[in-house]
């Protein structure tokens, strides 16, 4: 029987044009990937839907809840797996939210591009092809969401976009690729060991990233405490330190039940409360700060967003985010 597989596409690069006169990139009338769907045909019938064309700074949560219904809808229409093609500005957030919010084994893949459609080297309908490839391999069962592009596959948990125009930049610091694409198949080497799974319906909570940086003072955290935010993400410093004059700040987003998230700066390493200097980790462990173990910012603060669709208990999403 000939697999199925459902392409969702959503916009970015990969479905946008470059003007010869100008060099500027805009998504055009006509997707060019829908114009190439005939090609793809002889890999696996396609159940092609489109249900937005935005570019990836676009996209909020709200798609994403949109994109993981539509994948529940059709799950049980005997489908060997889903593509995703995607802005590559937030595609991890997206293969993030996905990976976190579905419950399924079916191989999920996200894939994007780095140079549109009609420019030199188009990488677009390339990775398109290995995506849906990946999705019909037996072995990409189980793997929660995948990220393909440049003949690499990632995890949604561990990929990261680590350079602004070069088309390897989806890299997962500190652990690599699972697996490799070939002209003669689909290689793995490693398989995740963690998989989490959130049954959320709704998203509709504020929270907020910052960056730490030396010399940084608690403004920023009082300004949040009054906008109501119902969650913060610190992007701390090293191993999770913090400079001392945020001390005052964190410790008056803590008083008012607000879960503040730490992870490093850093792109390798985890949080711990190594330090017990003035806003050292063990300092900040002791004033209640969360700590998450690996994953950046931006996808902590997924993460944020999602256990708080679940609970406010600040024991339960510390719970959470040891997983
Ligand atoms: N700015 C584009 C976007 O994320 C970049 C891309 O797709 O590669 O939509």
């Amino acid at each position: 029987m000939k697999k199925k597989i459902l392409v969702i596409h959503t916009g970015g690069t990969i479905s946008m044009k470059e003007d010869s006169e100008t060099g500027t990139v805009t998504p055009g009338k006509k997707n060019p990937l829908t114009e190439s769907t005939n090609q793809l045909l002889n890999l696996a019938d396609l159940i092609v839907v489109e249900p937005f064309h935005l570019p990836s700074p676009h996209i909020t949560p709200k798609e994403m809840l949109q994109l993981k219904k539509i994948i529940e809808e059709k799950m049980n229409e005997d489908l060997t797996g889903v593509v995703i093609t995607h802005g590559t500005d937030t595609l991890e957030e997206t293969a993030y939210f996905l990976d976190l919010t579905l419950n399924t084994h079916l191989p999920i893949v996200v894939t994007g591009a780095m140079r549109s459609s009609n420019e030199i080297g188009a990488d677009g309908l390339y990775n398109l092809i290995s995506s849906i490839r990946v999705a019909i391999d037996e072995d990409s069962k189980n793997k929660g969401v995948l990220v393909v592009l440049n003949d690499e596959i990632h995890t949604a948990r561990n990929v990261t976009k680590t350079h602004t125009s070069n088309i390897s930049t989806f890299q997962s610091p500190q652990y690599g690729p699972i697996g490799i694409i070939t002209k003669r198949g689909i290689f793995y080497h490693h398989t995740p060991t963690t998989r989490e799974f959130y049954d959320i319906e709704d998203i509709s909570k504020k929270v907020v990233l910052i960056k730490s940086h030396a010399g940084m003072d608690s403004s920023l955290l009082f300004a949040i405490n009054q906008l109501n935010f119902e969650g913060v993400v610190i992007e701390a410093l090293g191993q999770g330190n913090l400079p001392p004059a945020t001390i005052p700040g964190i410790k008056s987003l803590i008083a008012n039940g607000i879960p503040i998230v730490l992870v490093s700066r850093c792109f390798n390493g985890f949080v711990q409360d190594t330090y017990a200097y003035e806003g050292g980790g063990k300092k900040l462990k002791d004033c209640g700060v969360i700590f998450s173990n690996g994953l950046n910012g931006q996808k902590a603060r997924l993460k944020l967003l999602i256990t708080l669709a679940k609970t406010n208990d600040l024991n339960e999403i510390e719970k959470m985010f040891q997983a």
